[in-house]
């Protein structure tokens, strides 16, 4: 049996634990962060359309389960890094009405239990940590902010810069994308069409592992295990005394004074569950049956936009949002974001159109331009996650507020033809493309309605954290990601205290 012990043990290295890691640095504590996966390598492969998307190289084999018992792969990626290794950096905050309640003709969204403001700060330190570029004044959902970004917005290209132009002449604001890259003075990032969705060879890519963990490890209080999966959180009626697992194979246990759990939404849920015993017999924190509900995702749609008469030349196309129907469709009430993502080629349209011939495909791409609509997934408790008796993940969810997705996609289709778009195709997420997932541990001031308080504490066991994004009460329709970071450092102290007490 392996054994370990550290102050704080952090399970899972992505944006949630990798943040943290990096808080806990610089409070001096001494950190283990278990991570099943190893770290990504840099390689050729990185960049291969091919490689990333048809032969699926960073993907796990795990297959999770739908209501009907049919398996999915979700996505989601075991790494160093978690999933921000292939992230799409667009890292944008959440808006202040986000944090607060709001009812759609069709269900509510919930309250934060904590306001924006409360948050401001730690989304200015972790912009800083990741890099971010951006720009205000432009967008007009954007949230008040402390100080300006800590890097200027990325150029738009020629072929980008006329469409905001087209967008602009129909009244409408497009900005700048929020983006975590390193183009900073001398930076490694040279603004390649494989970000999006790809590993980055050269470092460039503001991922957890390189702005958070990395430099967590450089201070020499952060240690991290690779290839170590965490099968199960040891705890007395109020305590957590152990995580236990198998590294490459062999069984470990280890103790700390805290434990944090960041192993994404689904999986963090599924080991609460897992680790049910005779004081927690229906999961760790669980006693209000609340872990694993409130799975919420976003209504996320793809659409490629066709100009035949325009060829697309552009390489980054990443830099461009329309946040005009974010908190007001029109009606009233919160439609979304329409973003644009990375330049998608022909082979990767190929992973959808499988009986579209290749070369048909190639041509289109080199006419098309690519968005993603995406808007708020309501909590539900009937949507969530389980594990059975075999320890598989199963995810009950039925699509929520899908009716404002409906007229954000017909609103975004609409614009896109008045600037020239003729042929618009689209491809709607399914259960599959859950890479947004969050809510499993909700965070709330009652005890009776949440699993987690306002800084990630388990309400029943007092050094067991869940600091991913389980704890969001509520999705909003922003890239989860700096949400999940500035939470993380937030409650850095509160994990600390915990350690030591
Ligand atoms: C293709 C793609 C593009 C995306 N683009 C964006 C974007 O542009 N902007 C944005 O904000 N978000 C984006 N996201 C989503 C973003 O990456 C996630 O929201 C974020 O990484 C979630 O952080 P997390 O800490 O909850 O989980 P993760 O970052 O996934 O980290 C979980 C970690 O826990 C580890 N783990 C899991 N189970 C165990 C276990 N039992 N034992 C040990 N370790 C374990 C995993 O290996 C992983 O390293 C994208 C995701 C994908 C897949």
């Amino acid at each position: 049996m392996h054994r370990e012990s550290a102050s704080v043990v952090i399970v899972g290295s992505g944006m949630g634990g990798g943040s943290l890691a990096w808080g806990l640095a610089q409070r001096g504590i001494d950190v283990l962060v278990v991570e099943r996966g190893g770290f990504l390598p840099r390689e050729p492969q990185n960049w291969s359309p091919e490689a990333v998307f048809v032969q699926r190289r960073y993907k796990p084999s795990d297959m999770w389960l739908d209501d009907d018992e049919r398996e999915f792969a979700p996505g989601v990626h075991y790494v160093v890094g978690g999933n921000t290794k292939v992230y799409g950096s667009s890292l944008p905050r959440l808006r202040v009405a986000d944090f607060e309640q709001t009812q759609y003709p069709s269900g509510t969204s919930s309250a934060w239990p904590f306001a924006y403001a409360d948050l401001e700060p730690y989304y200015q330190a972790i912009e800083e940590l990741f890099n971010v570029h951006g720009t205000t004044g432009e967008d007009p959902s954007e949230p008040w902010r402390s100080a300006p970004y800590p890097y200027p917005a990325l150029e738009h290209e020629p072929y980008v810069a006329e469409t905001m132009r087209r967008l602009r002449a129909q009244g409408l604001h497009p900005s700048s994308t929020a983006m975590g890259i390193d183009l900073r003075p001398g930076g490694s990032c040279i603004r390649c069409s494989t970000c999006d969705g790809f590993p980055c060879r050269l470092g460039a890519k503001s991922d957890a592992e390189t702005c958070a963990l990395e430099p967590a490890r450089a201070t020499g209080h952060v240690r991290i295990l690779t290839e170590a999966k965490v099968e199960r959180i040891v705890a007395d009626r109020s305590v957590v005394t152990a995580i236990e697992g198998t590294l490459h194979g062999e069984p470990f246990s280890i103790d700390a004074g805290a434990f944090v759990i960041s192993a994404g939404a689904a999986n963090s849920a599924a080991l609460l569950l897992k680790s049910a015993n005779d004081h927690h017999p229906a999961g760790l924190g669980n006693s209000t049956g609340l872990v694993g509900r409130n799975y919420m995702v976003h209504s996320n749609t793809h659409i490629a936009a066709v100009d035949p008469r325009r060829t697309n030349d552009v390489v980054f196309q990443k830099t461009m949002a329309i946040n005009d129907f974010y908190r007001d469709l029109g009606d009233g009430i919160p439609g979304g974001t329409i973003q644009l993502i990375g330049k998608v080629q022909g082979s990767m349209m190929k992973t959808h159109a499988t009986k579209v011939p290749l070369t048909v495909l190639n041509q289109m791409a080199k006419r098309s331009l690519e968005c993603l609509v995406m808007s708020e997934d309501l909590p539900s408790p009937h949507n969530r996650v389980t594990v059975d008796s075999r320890g598989r993940i199963h995810v009950s969810w039925r699509r929520t507020n899908y009716d404002r997705h409906e007229l954000l996609l017909a609103r975004a289709k609409k614009i896109l033809r008045s600037a020239g778009y003729v042929g618009i195709f689209e491809q709607r997420f399914d259960i599959a493309l859950n890479s947004h997932m969050c809510g499993t541990a909700v965070a709330g001031l009652d005890p009776t309605t949440s699993v987690l308080d306002p800084w990630c504490r388990s309400h029943e066991i007092a050094n067991l954290f869940v600091v991913d994004s389980s704890f969001f009460p509520s999705s909003g329709a922003q890239n989860p990601a700096l949400t999940i970071g500035a939470q993380a450092l937030r409650v850095a102290a509160e994990v600390d205290w915990a350690a030591a007490a």
